[in-house]
């Protein structure tokens, strides 16, 4: 393994880690920076090490954790990979996304498979060693002469101090390939008060306590640090000024690219790690395109997402839905307008009282176009059935997304078809009517609770009915798109759904219902994937550019 960290020296490393507190923005940090390279000419890629023994993120809550983005090869990780693909403007694969229970399930498989040749194998050097082998590999793959690497949680966590040896490890052998990059926060007492420099002390310290020292402090603060909050952090953790970035909070993430600039980061990174910088961009560049229409767009209009995790408070929702409001917003821009996005709570629409149902229903007017998101189990599937029935007789432009879709099928069965009792088996296991049922192979992962990374995941070919609005939206016969689902629509329903107005106008390569569309409705469609992941700030996604369209012309 020391062999191949000798081999592939032309690799350089900018690694990302947090000072403080989590949650000041390393993960648009390191997109951040990585896109500035890019577009200077430079051959990048970026990762995401997450420090919990979860092997992947798709068993944890995403109230809690965020959004689970999903990669073309299906892998299940951290919202911040899709952050990474959007300001990059790449796919991604596994191989950019580790975390702790990753890397020691794989030294673990290595070592029952004598991989080690009889060595005892160690937490240090070989958790470490495993580490730097999978950056490496990540860079090779996407050959990347940087690689940008966000390491989660903070500086002084015992979590993330195998990752911090790795550091180590890299920089001993390669002092000047490595560069460490430290977000830190710079908190104030007082609405307008001091901001102080002392945590960020406490942070560099914890830092240097593992032998490592910060090239660049991004120096993280309300309305941003001025040149006497630089000097002093720059003598007490011994830095330049000038490798201290001032990063005020901003009122849209897309601006700190051109943000960091204004400290000349990339300049300053480039010098410490000696690579060639282009003096201007190489082409133009899509995040600072948008942050320019962000602040020239004046026309507005209103969406509702309707869901039922909307109670547990604005910031837990926008964390959740992450890839939904950026897909969204990029398709406003492109045609102009300034997406307000409204949550909407499926539980009002389950209340018995009917003047206050009847008064949530009429509300759904208010809004130009509605999105049912994906989601999974029982709690506020009424409500959403509910309001998609209201939906669809008011001609309410409309955006189902897996669940959304499945959700949409079940109340055209039972409102249009008449069979009152249909549903999804995911919420009515014994349903008569199981028009939204497990797919084959799934039951036996459940009934062996084998719920890790076993759902259908990652990127499917859809094939598109000629002569329907999917056809015109995506203009293409064969489409790929992300999928996360354990359910689909039930074949047996197909023909009686487009005997009543409903057509499925997307199949699988298997045969699986992808798209279902209706056929007398100013919009209303829905995918079994999600089109989400795939949306990026310079080619936005034909179904939300379709629902900007439609909510244009309500
Ligand atoms: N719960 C549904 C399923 O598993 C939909 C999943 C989703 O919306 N991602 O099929």
């Amino acid at each position: 393994m020391l062999s191949l960290l000798m081999q592939q020296k032309k690799i350089k490393y900018v690694f990302v880690v947090g000072g403080v507190m989590s949650g000041v923005g390393k993960g648009i940090t390191t997109a951040s920076l990585a896109n500035i390279f890019k577009y200077k000419g430079v051959s990048v890629t970026a990762m995401k090490i997450d420090p919990y023994i979860n092997v992947d993120a798709g068993t944890m809550n995403p109230v809690e954790h965020g959004e689970v983005f999903v990669l073309g090869d299906g892998d299940e990780c951290d919202q911040d990979m899709g952050n990474y693909e959007r300001f990059l403007d790449v796919t991604l694969s596994r191989d950019n996304y580790m975390t702790t229970g990753r890397v020691y399930q794989d030294v673990i498989n290595k070592e029952r498979s004598l991989a080690y040749g009889g060595k005892c194998v160690q937490v240090v050097p070989h958790i470490p060693l495993e580490v730097i082998e999978r950056i490496n590999k990540a860079a090779a793959k996407a050959n990347a002469e940087l690689v940008f690497i966000e390491i989660g949680g903070t500086v002084g966590e015992y979590e993330n101090l195998l990752f911090l040896e790795a550091i180590k490890m890299l920089k001993y052998k390669n002092p000047d390939d490595v560069a460490i990059v430290m977000v830190s926060f710079l908190p104030s007492a007082f609405e307008d008060g001091e901001v102080k420099t002392k945590p960020t002390q406490h942070a560099v310290r914890a830092l240097n306590s593992v032998g490592l020292f910060p090239d660049i402090i991004i120096a993280r603060s309300h309305d941003g640090i001025d040149s006497i909050r630089k000097s002093k952090i720059a003598s007490m953790c011994s830095i330049r000024e000038a490798n201290i970035i001032s990063a005020p909070n901003v009122s849209s993430i897309y601006d700190i690219v051109s943000n960091f600039e204004k400290d000349n980061i990339s300049a300053t990174l480039a010098k410490k790690l000696s690579i060639k910088l282009n003096k201007k961009q190489i082409h133009s560049n899509p995040i600072i395109e948008l942050s320019d229409k962000i602040k020239n767009t004046k026309k507005e209009i209103k969406i509702g997402v309707i869901g039922k995790y909307f109670d547990s408070g604005d910031y837990t929702v926008s964390d959740s839905y992450i890839s939904v409001i950026e897909a969204i917003k990029y398709s406003g821009y492109k045609y102009d307008a300034k997406v307000n996005l409204s949550w909407v709570n499926s539980l009002d629409f389950e209340t018995k009282d009917k003047i206050s149902l009847a008064s949530s229903l009429v509300g759904l007017n208010a809004y130009d176009a509605i999105i049912v998101p994906g989601g999974f189990g029982t709690r506020g599937v009424e409500g959403i059935i509910t309001a998609i029935k209201y939906i669809r007789e008011n001609n309410i432009p409309y955006l189902g997304i897996c669940y959304g879709m499945q959700l949409a099928v079940v109340e055209h069965a039972r409102n249009v078809l008449g069979l009152v009792d249909a549903h999804t088996t995911e919420v009515s296991p014994k349903t008569k009517h199981n028009i939204i049922d497990i797919q084959d192979g799934q039951k036996d992962k459940l009934i062996k609770g084998e719920m890790g990374g076993s759902m259908r995941l990652g990127d499917y070919v859809c094939n598109v009915k000629p002569k329907t609005l999917a056809h015109k939206l995506f203009r293409n016969k064969k489409i790929v798109e992300r999928h996360r689902h354990r359910y689909e629509v039930n074949n047996r329903y197909i023909s009686d759904l487009e005997s009543k107005g409903m057509t499925v106008s997307g199949y699988s390569d298997a045969g699986l219902v992808e798209i279902i569309e209706l056929d007398e409705h100013k919009y209303f469609i829905g995918i079994q994937s999600h089109p989400e992941f795939l949306a990026r700030p310079g080619s936005t996604h034909p179904l939300f550019d379709g629902l900007i369209i439609a909510a244009l012309k309500k």
